[in-house]
């Protein structure tokens, strides 16, 4: 007798915020992304895929130093030839990498394309902030004009309603551009210089670094100082002023509701001009109201945090017509932004929304006996190639047990091979509705069984089981 093996060691666990993505959550995944896909591919994006690592380099030059992201939040690694990559933490500064490197400026402008997949941040986990979460992206290359900005939007903004989720409001700001930005910081600074004894240590830091980050602070005891700071949009040249005139105009034609949100700013010191998010606001509101100013509220801590958050940001962009510049190439305008797919996911389980459902098989094969087990996989790929989808339990042996699945999955058409019908090259189809059967040709069968279906009432349902009959395979094998 071999010795029992005592377990010494603890199983390996995954990684702290990041986690296996089981069915359920996959079949939402399938969902949201094939909306997403099917909204992009109508306003003519285009899809790319680019690495998981890049050159540190492309997220620290354009995050800026003093951007969380950049600061805390990356996951770099030396290689064994000594370059530093960075798993990527944003879809953004990679397309813009991809559209120098493979000589998008060729192509017909604006290039408009999307992405999805994995992204990755070393951020505290909490509800809705995971280190390894799916974002669906899309960016608009090469363009000025407002009504790129109101695209980006546009099409996020239809993906999530589309899919069912209600109270959608875009917040939406203007952070200027290196005309009239300057200036706003430099008001900025000055009025938070006066109230340095007032603000919390990350805001301390932050007036040092990154003072518009100062609007993005959640501490309670900075809100009031935040309420009195001067406004972006009082300190707007002209041009932004207009650029963000004809942004709003076109939302209001495209009917989506936003609110003008001042603090807004955003993480990436690539932005300029136009930033928005679009929040999920739980407090509903009736129509009409929706411009009215509503606070931001964060995603809670997981611990203790039973309650839904107020309001929870389910995607974000804005316009980074210096993103390219910073990167060492030539100035091009440019705007975008990208969905969180984990976030989405979890607002359409609490709003019932159901997944992707896979149609069920409506054929199911049932083997007895060592030759027609031998034979399933020919037969089964030959459905496969038919285009009819077909459930098995290829290790079940007994034809009742099968016979119990097939009814249980709602199987339309039990197909029986026994030893006798693999010898005979023959195959049973048996109608479990109607609890009949006959045998058939196994070269015959692929066009019985498209036959039959088609005859199906879509709707119908399984009946009972019916009875074994004495003729049947048990009999036979
Ligand atoms: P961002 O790239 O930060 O603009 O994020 C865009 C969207 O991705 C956010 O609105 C969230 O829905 C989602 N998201 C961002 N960071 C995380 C995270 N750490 N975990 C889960 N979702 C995230």
């Amino acid at each position: 007798m071999p010795k029992k093996l005592k377990q010494k060691k603890e199983m390996v666990r995954s990684p702290k915020g990041m986690r296996d993505m089981l069915v359920a959550d996959i079949r939402y995944k399938e969902k949201i992304l094939e909306k997403a896909r099917e909204i992009a591919e109508f306003y003519g994006f285009q899809p790319i895929k680019t690495p998981h690592l890049e050159h540190t380099e492309l997220f620290e030059r354009p995050l800026g130093d003093a951007s969380d992201v950049v600061e805390k939040q990356m996951y770099t690694l030396k290689t064994k030839g000594g370059d530093s990559l960075t798993l990527r933490p944003e879809g953004t500064a990679p397309i813009v990498r991809a559209y120098a490197e493979n000589g998008m400026v060729s192509w017909p402008h604006p290039v408009k394309l999307y992405y999805s997949g994995s992204f990755f941040r070393h951020e505290n986990p909490q509800k809705g902030r995971l280190r390894e979460f799916h974002q669906f992206g899309i960016e608009l290359l090469g363009d000025h004009d407002a009504i790129m900005d109101a695209l980006a939007i546009k099409v996020l903004y239809l993906a999530i309603t589309e899919l069912g989720l209600k109270n959608i409001l875009v917040h939406i700001n203007s952070i200027g551009d290196r005309v009239c930005r300057p200036q706003y910081k430099k008001e900025l600074t000055a009025y938070y210089r006066k109230k340095i004894n007032y603000i919390c240590k990350d805001c301390k830091r932050r007036l040092k670094d990154n003072p518009l980050r100062l609007l993005d602070c959640k501490d309670p005891g900075c809100q009031e100082q935040k309420a009195g700071a001067p406004q972006m949009v009082d300190f707007l040249c002209e041009e932004c002023k207009t650029h963000f005139r004809e942004v709003l105009e076109f939302l209001d034609e495209a009917g989506i509701p936003y609110t003008l949100d001042h603090n807004l700013v955003r993480g990436f010191d690539y932005y300029g001009r136009t930033v928005f998010e679009l929040f999920l606001e739980r407090g509903a509101k009736e129509k009409g109201q929706e411009k009215e100013k509503i606070d931001a509220v964060e995603a809670k801590p997981e611990n203790g945090a039973a309650e839904e958050p107020s309001s929870i940001a389910l995607g974000g962009g804005g316009r980074y017509d210096e993103l390219m510049y910073i990167l060492g190439g030539r100035p091009l305008p440019a705007a975008g932004g990208g969905l969180g797919v984990e976030r989405i996911i979890h607002e359409m389980k609490l709003a019932e929304i159901s997944p992707k459902i896979p149609p069920e098989p409506k054929v199911f094969l049932i083997q007895i006996g060592p030759a027609a087990k031998k034979r399933s996989f020919m037969l089964l790929e030959e459905m496969r190639k038919a285009g009819i989808g077909v459930g098995e339990s290829l290790s079940r042996d007994n034809l009742r047990t099968q016979l119990n699945i097939a009814a249980k999955v709602g199987a339309k058409i039990s197909l029986i091979l026994g030893q006798k019908e693999a010898m005979t090259d023959s195959i049973i189809l048996r109608y479990m509705d109607e609890g009949v059967q006959e045998t058939v040709l196994q070269k015959k069968m692929v066009e019985r069984i498209k036959e039959k279906l088609k005859k199906m009432p879509r709707t119908a349902r399984v009946a009972a089981l019916p009875e074994i009959k004495p003729s049947e395979p048990e009999a036979i094998s």
